[in-house]
Order: structure tokens, then C-alpha cells, then sequence
């Protein structure tokens, strides 16, 4: 490879995507990745036998399918690229202790009919909610692909209107206040407490209620997407455009820092000592904690706020397991979804079991989801076999002072003994082998899952939008360094697979005069 434009730090998701674009708008861009494999947290690989393909760390694509990559397929990924998704209705089901479930569907009125089992008058709550929701949708999904608008201007705005004040009244609520306003069943409140526990977040943290709304929206516009073959195959795609328009991914090279010329990136140094010039830009999958490790004479204050960033107690642990035959749920053969969660059958257990974690503890009930993907997609594993994907929410530090690399066995045989209680079929004769990754696994693929929070840092108000992680870092570049851009899942929107790698591209590309309308669409 010749004379590099771009060089990216990090094969994950949004690395490869900003890659993507650039190198499709006719820049050379050359992508770094430490890991023997490409893709951070979307990635697929046979880690117990072969045959069986486990998504390591995401297996729902969400927020993607609104972002214009995949909507309007502006890289071709799907049309060229061999991206294929199945979108499984419903997308999400909650299973009860007792038996019960309660499923959430594409189609409103299922869902209804559903959550009516528990409560009519939260039947009719929830057609309230979801309208609310689908009519925000438009307004959320606007601000999610792009560089954040700045924090006080927003609010300005919506304090202009009875409309927006209620956004930002339900924006500053806990994901409980809002649930206690619309549902009277616990067992309502709590399957969508749960899911909004999916952001490492306990549903008593006070300016998450927005989330339900978000949730609800996307599930009903767009669903879960499955990607045909596992979540590693949108990684595939990526590097498959990049490749097409030149570019190239290269494994094992473990970029040490970045290298500066008069106050511009200029390149990367390796932990060999290998460096790469970049002509026109670097952009880093660079952890807020490790900025200043990464890039020499920054800001006192810069590094200060970046290092200062705080990281969610609620970390996870997961079994990827290789199965003799699909799952068979004691509830009934109804039990579907991209995601399953299983729940106590009271609502302050789970409350308390976030409580828990917060204080540093063990929850004291395990807050077990799953997906098993070859309900959906049976190429993911040998014929009549199944595979199975499920995590569990844990401190970094365990409390009794064990390491998790000795412990995670022990932890591993507490999350499925308990899941035996839903599950006919996941016990030792019916496992053919599993393989689990804790807290300081995650850590180890990739430095974004810092103590094992998979969104790289917590997803609480005062580290959202501009201010993600930082008001300073908030717009994907650095105070002081020129031509250095970032991405993550520490950076805006958040953590997820939401392809946001596009918005740095698009910043990167108006700062540097790139025209991104002439990629081909
Ligand atoms: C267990 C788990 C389950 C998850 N499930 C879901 C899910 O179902 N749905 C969902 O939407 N999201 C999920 N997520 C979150 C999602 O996977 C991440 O938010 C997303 O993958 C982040 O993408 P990224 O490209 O920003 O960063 P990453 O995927 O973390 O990629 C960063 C890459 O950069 C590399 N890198 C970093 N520093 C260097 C360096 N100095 N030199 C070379 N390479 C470097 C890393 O090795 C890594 O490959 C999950 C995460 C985990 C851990």
C-alpha cells in the first residue's frame, strides 16, 4: 500500500465504518487493529466447537437500521457487500419465574393483547406510550447519526413549547417514575425496567425515562435486526467496501500512540515501533482514560475531564454455548425473540438487584437474558444443533476479593443452574461445551469495555450527548490536536451497534473540505 491518507486505530464497528465512508469519498485509509480479528464488539467466531458461530459481544442490531448507512445503504452494504438481516417479531420477550411471559411485538395491538393478560388499563397505557413514542421517534432517530447539537441551545429549544417540555420532563424522570405513571402491573414495570437495564443502568437512575420511549419506538419502526451468519458479518461487509475502494485492515498491530507534528496528527507509532503516517488524518478508538497515555501534550484539563469519566458499576459476564438441540422453555413453545430476559416474579427484586451492584455486591437475584439465534438463523450452527448467547450483570471486583479469571466457571454454573429453572435443556448433558467471558475478558478484546462496561463509559446524563464523555471530546475531536477524530461507544450516541462511526466521518470530511455526496448511492 502506497502513501496513506487515513489511518484508523481500531477495527471495531464505528472505526471501520468512518473508515468506510472515507475511503468510498476517495481517500486511502488504512485501518490498525491490536486483535488476532477484526470487528471489537461485533464480531462472530467459533470459540467452543466447530460449527458453532457465537457473537462474541453484540447479538441485536438495533439503532443501525435507522442510521442513513443502513437505511439508505449510502455504502451498499447490503445491496453489494453480502450484509442480510432477518428481523424476528416478536423481537423481545420477557419470561416469568411462574411461567408467565409477556412478549413485545412489531405490531402494537399483539403487544397489546399481551400486556392485557396482566393489566387492560396498561393495555390502553402502553397504546399512550407507544404513540408518544412513534411520534418523538423521528425527532430522537435525527440526533443520533450526526455530531451532538450543543446541550444548553437544546434545551432552549424545547422549553419553547408544551410538547417540548414534556420531552424534557420524561428526559429528566428515572426509567421507574415513568413506569409507574403509565402501568399499574409490576410485572409490566418491570419488563420494561429490564430493558431499559440493557444500557447498564439501573431503573431508579433519575434521567433515564427517555429510554423507554427510544426503546418502544425502535422496536415497533424497525425491530431487532439478526444478521444473517452473525453480527460479525456487518464487520465483514465493512472491510469488504473498504477493500473494494482501496483501503486495507490489517490484524496484530497494536498502536501505541499517536504521533504529532505542530499541534496535528500526523500518524500512529506502534508498540513495535513501527509507524504509520497518515496525510490527513488519524481517527482513534481512543478510551477516555487512556487519551492521555495515547496522545502526548495535551491539556492538563482535557486529560483531568477524560480520565474523570465515570464507568458503570453494572458489568457483564457472558456464556456462549454450543447446544445439542434448540431451547425448550418450561413457559412453552411460545417463548421467541432476538432477546429473552428472564425475571423474578416481583418487581423489587429486580429493583433491588441493580441496588446491589451499585453498592458493589453480587445482585441478589441474576438478571439472566438471552438470545439463541438459530431460532432464526439456523447457520449458526451444526445441523439440529443450537447456539446460545446469555450474560448476566456483575461487579468488576467481586466482593469477596476472587479473581474472575478463577471464578467465572463458578459464576457461569450459578447463571445456568438458575437458567434451568426457565429451560429444560440447558444442563451438562445438553451442553456440548461453553465458553464464558467476564468482566476482565471484555476488557481484554477491546479497551472500550473498560471494567467491562460494554458502552466503554456509564450512559448517565451528565455523559450524554455533547457532553459524551466529555463537553470538551463531545464533538469527536481533540482540544489542541488538529486532525485527530474519535470514536467509540464512549463518544455520542453511545454504546450499541449504531454505526456511529458515520458522524465522525461526516465531521472529519466538512473539516477537511471531503464530499461526501458523491459517494455512489
Ligand atoms: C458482551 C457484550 C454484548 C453486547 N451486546 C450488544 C447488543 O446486543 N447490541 C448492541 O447494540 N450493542 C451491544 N454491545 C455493545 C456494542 O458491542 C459496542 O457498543 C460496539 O461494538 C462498540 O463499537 P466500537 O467500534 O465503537 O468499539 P469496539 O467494538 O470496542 O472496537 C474498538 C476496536 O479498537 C481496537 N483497538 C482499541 N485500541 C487499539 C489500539 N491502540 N491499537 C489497535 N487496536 C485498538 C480494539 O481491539 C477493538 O477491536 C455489547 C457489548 C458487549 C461487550
Amino acid at each position: 500500500m502506497g502513501k496513506i491518507d487515513i489511518v484508523v486505530i481500531g477495527s471495531g464497528h464505528n472505526g471501520l465504518v468512518a473508515a468506510a465512508y472515507l475511503a468510498a469519498a476517495g481517500r486511502r485509509v488504512l485501518v490498525l487493529e491490536r486483535n488476532g480479528w477484526f470487528g471489537g464488539g461485533v464480531v462472530t467466531r467459533e470459540l467452543t466447537l466447530p460449527g458453532f458461530l457465537h457473537d462474541q459481544h453484540s447479538i441485536a442490531h438495533i439503532f443501525i437500521h435507522a442510521n442513513p448507512l443502513l437505511a439508505a445503504d449510502e455504502l451498499k452494504l447490503k445491496a453489494k457487500y453480502g450484509l442480510r438481516y432477518v428481523f424476528p417479531d416478536p423481537p423481545m420477550m420477557s419470561v416469568f419465574e411462574d411461567g408467565s411471559t409477556l412478549g413485545m411485538y412489531r405490531d402494537r395491538e399483539r403487544t397489546c393483547a399481551d400486556i392485557a393478560k396482566f393489566s387492560r388499563k396498561d393495555a390502553d397505557a402502553y397504546r399512550r406510550l407507544a404513540n408518544q413514542a412513534a411520534a418523538w421517534l423521528p425527532m430522537v432517530a435525527s440526533t443520533l447519526y450526526t455530531a451532538p447539537a450543543p446541550l444548553g441551545a437544546s434545551f432552549a429549544l424545547l422549553d419553547q413549547s408544551r410538547e417540548g417540555r414534556e420531552f424534557w420532563r420524561i428526559v429528566q424522570m428515572s426509567t421507574h417514575d415513568v413506569l409507574c405513571e403509565y402501568f399499574e402491573h409490576d410485572k409490566v414495570r418491570m419488563h420494561f425496567a429490564r430493558i431499559a437495564g440493557e444500557n447498564l443502568i439501573s431503573p431508579d437512575e433519575k434521567s433515564t425515562g427517555l429510554g423507554v420511549f427510544v426503546f418502544v419506538g425502535f422496536m415497533e419502526a424497525y425491530g431487532i435486526g439478526v444478521p444473517i451468519g452473525g453480527s460479525g458479518r456487518l464487520t465483514d461487509a465493512l472491510i469488504a467496501c473498504i477493500k473494494d475502494f482501496g483501503g486495507d485492515v490489517l490484524a496484530n498491530v497494536d498502536v501505541a500512540h499517536v504521533l504529532t507534528k505542530n499541534g496535528r496528527a500526523t500518524g500512529v507509532a506502534t508498540t513495535k515501533g513501527q509507524e504509520y503516517e497518515a496525510r490527513d488524518a488519524v481517527i482513534g478508538a481512543i478510551h477516555p482514560h487512556h487519551l492521555g497515555r495515547m496522545v502526548g501534550g495535551l491539556d492538563a484539563e482535557v486529560v483531568r475531564a477524560a480520565e474523570a469519566t465515570q464507568i458503570s458499576p453494572v458489568a457483564c459476564i457472558t456464556i456462549l454455548a454450543a447446544l445439542k438441540a434448540p431451547l425448550r422453555f418450561k413457559a412453552g413453545a411460545h417463548v421467541s425473540g432476538a432477546m429473552i430476559e428472564l425475571l423474578p416474579n416481583n418487581y423489587e427484586q429486580l429493583r433491588r438487584s441493580f441496588d446491589d451492584l451499585r453498592y458493589g455486591g453480587l445482585s441478589r437475584y441474576p438478571l439472566v437474558g438471552l438470545g439463541s439465534l438459530t431460532m432464526f438463523d439456523p447457520s449458526r450452527a451444526p445441523k439440529g444443533c443450537a447456539e446460545l448467547h446469555a450474560w448476566d450483570y456483575v461487579p468488576y471486583e467481586r466482593p469477596d476479593g476472587r479473581s474472575w479469571d478463577e471464578s467465572k466457571r463458578d459464576y457461569a454454573e450459578r447463571m445456568l443452574a438458575h437458567m434451568g429453572g426457565f429451560i429444560e435443556n440447558v444442563g451438562p448433558v445438553d451442553i456440548l461445551q461453553y465458553h464464558c467471558d467476564s468482566p476482565a475478558d471484555m476488557e481484554r478484546t477491546s479497551s472500550s469495555f473498560q471494567r467491562g462496561d460494554l458502552h466503554g463509559i456509564a450512559t448517565t446524563s451528565y455523559q450524554s450527548g455533547a457532553h459524551r464523555p466529555t463537553p470538551e471530546l463531545g464533538q469527536f475531536t481533540v482540544p489542541g490536536v488538529e486532525r485527530l477524530y474519535l470514536v467509540g461507544p464512549f463518544q455520542h450516541p453511545g454504546g450499541g451497534v449504531f454505526g456511529a462511526g458515520r458522524a465522525t466521518a461526516v465531521k472529519l470530511a466538512e473539516d477537511l473540505k471531503i464530499d461526501l455526496s458523491k459517494i455512489a448511492r
